[in-house]
């Protein structure tokens, strides 16, 4: 079967005949793919920045943002059937005993280092046309959320994000007064860095958790982002035509900076003016050697301790924030189709790989249709 890969040792990026796979175990599911994403990873694993093969092979079959539909089911399988939809993740587990979070499910927070990532690290990923998975990494998403499915992993980066917002701000004893058809996150602010996929998307659950939501990002407005930011309740500023210091004025206590942007520069400009208890998400991964860059680290370091902030990184994503993240794409596709719809600003055949891979494409989310 077709399948779009790269082989680093000879810095190639081809569609290649990859073999089609067999459910090697009763616990697995074959799934025919129908949509791929593309994100900043599969762009750096293509450019050979980043992205590594299985041990056993030359090439990386890429794609992490996976939409599909089982075909076949192995007999142990307890809860998906033939026809479901259904989101793979993208983490699977180290193999070593003493690592409690993989052996807890928890292989997001790996401490080993040798977790795999399918399409990233040494598992080859959903760019091709059937893939084989175990139903513990597969979640079932309903039918109607089939156009916009492909969003789940994506979306996945604020729900960890925010869980961990939440978590961490349960040392702060108490929280916004509880208000019917609101959410609890009605009383605080949030800045949302970037306007990509996880920039837009992210704001779209800070939104729908009820925050006021700013999103900052570079593009001067009115810009077709800004109007999509607005479009479902946020509001956006540019950088270019709004200081740090304009935003914190015009956002006041920043209570969490959500960072989707992965650029040091406007992200420790942005940290100066984190709130009072704020908490800063970093999401984004820096592209590796760059010069490095001048920081205010006394500002910085005086704001954390006196103003009690939280930095904390977050890397994609265990079974819970998949699950939120396919309840909360039913809530956006609820109050805001168009929006949602608008996300996904490209749809390419699986031949158009190398342009939509390699070049300089505008818009939010490309996806490639492959079922
Ligand atoms: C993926 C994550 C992955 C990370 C690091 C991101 O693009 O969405 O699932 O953990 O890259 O490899």
């Amino acid at each position: 079967m077709r399948a779009v890969s790269v082989i680093p040792s000879r810095r190639q990026l081809s569609l290649i005949d990859h073999p089609s796979p067999i459910l090697a175990n009763g616990h697995q599911l074959k799934i025919r793919t129908l949509d791929v994403g593309i994100c900043g990873t599969d762009k750096e694993i293509c450019h050979f920045d980043y992205g590594t093969p299985p041990a056993d092979s030359e090439y990386l079959v890429l794609g992490h943002e996976a939409l599909g539909e089982v075909v076949e089911v192995g007999d142990a399988v307890s809860d998906l059937k033939r026809g479901d939809l259904v989101v793979p993740s993208v983490r699977r587990p180290c193999p070593h005993d003493h690592c409690e979070p993989c052996r807890s499910d928890l292989q997001d927070f790996c401490f080993t280092g040798d977790f795999t990532e399918r399409g990233i690290k040494m598992t080859h990923g959903y760019m091709t046309e059937y893939f084989v998975e175990e139903e513990k990494y597969l979640l079932r998403v309903p039918p109607e959320l089939r156009e916009v499915a492909v969003l789940v992993e994506p979306l996945t980066v604020a729900e960890k994000g925010i869980a961990q917002m939440w978590r961490v701000q349960q040392r702060l004893p108490w929280s916004c007064p509880v208000v019917p058809n609101k959410g609890p996150g009605h009383c605080r602010r949030a800045v949302v860095l970037g306007a990509g996929p996880v920039g837009i998307l992210g704001a779209m659950a800070f939104v729908a958790a009820g925050f006021d939501t700013y999103v900052y990002s570079r593009s001067k407005s009115p810009n077709p982002k800004s109007e999509l930011v607005e479009s479902f309740g946020g509001k956006y500023l540019s950088s270019q035509t709004h200081s740090v210091h304009d935003l914190a004025e015009r956002v006041g206590n920043i209570d969490v900076v959500y960072e989707a942007v992965g650029v040091p520069r406007i992200s420790f400009d942005v940290m100066q003016v984190l709130g009072m208890n704020g908490v800063f998400v970093f999401t984004g991964i820096p592209a590796w050697k760059k010069k490095p860059i001048e920081i205010d680290a006394d500002l910085i370091m005086r704001n954390a301790v006196l103003k009690n902030q939280l930095a904390v990184g977050t890397v994609n994503a265990d079974r819970p924030a998949f699950e939120a993240a396919i309840l909360d794409l039913g809530v956006f596709m609820k109050r805001w189709p168009h929006a949602l719809r608008a996300v996904i600003t490209g749809r390419h055949s699986m031949d158009a790989y190398r342009d939509v891979l390699l070049g300089d494409r505008n818009g939010i989310k490309n996806v490639i249709g492959i079922g």
